[in-house]
């Protein structure tokens, strides 16, 4: 059970964290006899008024030894600081082999500490491949919920199967987290989740919940963030599934500021108010802390002031490689001024780039180096060159891969001549389906097909979407690579073994009120060896 008399270990440990941040934020923290201190308070018995654990616990990254357990000391999730006051708290932690938390295989203590928000991420070392673990943390006399989590296959075999979900885009005012009840029945190993956790704006009336904190605009502060994120959080059935297997997350734009490259705020290119460059990057530092504070990371993603490498590779054994990609940090300006445009001599640029140079490498290398059968790309913004035609306007989103055509068809180009096996790409941010078989360049219907892409829609930004989508003949007749397109919310099942990949399509027929319908509106299937998906 709950062993305190450990908890020196952990001040040295969590040392070494103050220390990092020390080298981050500047503070003027370090030495020993501030560790004395820093024990003294830890060790005094906390009484909470209410449960500290109002954000549930989160497991995430796992390998096959290791895995990362969350939480946040929360019990006033509406306050900025959580109701926590600025004092460190020991946090008890025991993981164990069995639901009843009766065979404790490892515990520990961690120190929460005020300048990382109460947040607790420990990494477990020691554990067996492929196996289910449980958890749960103690703060005080509370005791949190147990969480469930599971460690991926050994790197050497190859496992029969893979059974995961993938998610974006999730609203808190335009829809309810429905979708997020069916998942937690879908008896997944894990989620991977693709950004827009959270969005940026101010709280709206008329709609099915609404945001907390400044009225009158974007959000911007720590502060800010933090309660953005709690707000999100506090949902039940968010945390809920948090607590059923390990997640693999990614930010898109949403969780600091829409459309953004970079250092560069959308604002740039139109003529509204914009902040000052610093204080841009100084609001990215903070989006970044919160984030991480939120999120099942390993420490060695800790935000270093407005810098967070995020991107990270994941082996589920020899059956799939996860490349989890970062396609907003590094990114250059959105071409044309973003939005629909033609692919012109703009969009083309060679220097345009939605990767980096470094990811770039770091991707190329790993692809190389895979000895997967499935070579899995989990990133925000679509690959496949779809020219999307409205009312009044035509084009290609720059916001996407064909604002950065020259680097999408390097990569692609790259897939198909070192023959990278069964290249599959998982895609969120555009809040709707769709399937893509992905060529060299997609205008090229007679090339042959490199990849296939699945693209998630929303848990519920845009609420509820139109059963029928208008002029989709148009538009499947105008882009020969999209097998299926819908505009539902829900997420994407996935089923994966060494001979076949299936994508199910879960829509939720309702996010306004509870329980809300869910159904499977498609299946699509991709045969190992055969890039390209086909109707099941
Ligand atoms: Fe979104
Ligand atoms: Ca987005």
């Amino acid at each position: 059970m709950f062993d305190l008399t450990r908890i020196p270990d952990a001040v040295r440990y969590e040392g070494g964290v103050s220390r990092r941040l020390v080298l981050a934020y500047g503070a003027a923290l370090a030495g020993l006899p501030l560790v004395t201190t820093r024990l003294a308070a830890a060790d005094r018995k906390v009484v909470f008024e209410n449960n500290p654990f109002s954000l549930g616990v989160a497991s995430g990254d796992p390998d096959a030894t290791s895995v990362v357990l969350w939480t946040k000391l929360a019990p006033d999730p509406t306050s900025p600081s959580g109701g926590m006051k600025t004092e460190m708290v020991a946090v008890a932690w025991e993981i164990a082999e069995d639901e009843s938390m009766s065979k404790v295989v490892q515990s520990g203590i961690s120190i929460a500490t005020p300048q990382l928000g109460h947040s607790v991420h420990i990494e477990v070392n020691g554990l067996k491949p492929a196996h289910w673990y449980w958890y749960r943390f103690k703060a005080g006399d509370a005791v949190s919920p147990i969480g469930r989590t599971r460690t991926l296959p050994d790197a050497n075999v190859e496992p029969e199967s893979l059974r995961f979900a993938f998610a974006s885009c999730q609203h808190y005012e335009q829809g309810l987290f429905t979708a997020y009840e069916q998942m937690a029945k879908d008896d997944l190993d894990l989620v991977i989740h693709l950004g827009d956790y959270i969005y940026e704006y101010p709280g709206a009336d008329n709609r099915v919940r609404k945001h907390s904190g400044p009225a009158d605009g974007k959000i911007k502060t720590l502060d800010d963030y933090r309660l953005r994120h709690m707000q999100y959080r506090s949902d039940a059935l968010l945390h809920g599934m948090h607590a059923q297997c390990p997640w693999f997350v990614t930010w898109d734009d949403h969780e600091f500021d829409n459309n953004y490259a970079n250092d560069i705020q959308e604002e740039q290119r139109n003529d509204k108010p914009k902040a000052d460059p610093v204080d841009f990057l100084v609001q990215r530092a903070a989006a970044y802390q919160a984030y991480y504070e939120m999120m099942p990371l390993r420490r060695q993603t800790l935000p270093q002031g407005p810098d967070m490498t995020i991107y990270r590779k994941a082996s589920f054994g020899r059956l799939a490689e996860f490349f989890v990609l970062d396609t907003r940090q590094y990114r250059t300006d959105q071409p044309n001024g973003d939005g629909l445009k033609p692919l012109s001599e703009e969009a083309w640029k060679p220097s345009n780039t939605l990767l980096g140079k470094q990811q770039r490498g770091w991707l190329d290398r790993g692809l190389l180096e895979s000895t997967a059968t499935w070579n899995v790309l989990a990133q925000q913004v679509m690959f496949a060159m779809v020219e999307i035609s409205l009312r009044d306007r035509s084009g290609f989103s720059m916001d996407q891969w064909p604002g950065a055509a020259h680097e999408r068809l390097a990569l692609m180009k790259f897939i198909a001549d070192r023959k990278i096996p069964n290249p599959v790409v998982l895609t969120g941010d555009i809040h709707a389906n769709w399937v893509n078989d992905l060529r060299v360049d997609d205008r090229q219907a007679d090339s042959p097909v490199v990849a296939t892409e699945f693209v998630g829609t929303s848990i519920s930004s845009g609420g509820n979407g139109p059963k029928e989508v208008k002029n989709l003949d148009k538009l499947m007749a105008n882009n020969a690579c999209v097998k299926f397109h819908n505009q539902e919310r829900g997420y994407v099942r996935c089923v994966v073994t060494p001979d076949k990949w299936t994508s199910d399509y879960v829509v939720v027929e309702d996010v306004k009120t509870a329980g809300g319908e869910t159904l499977t509106r498609a299946s699509y299937t991709v045969e190992a060896g055969r890039p390209g998906a086909q109707l099941s």
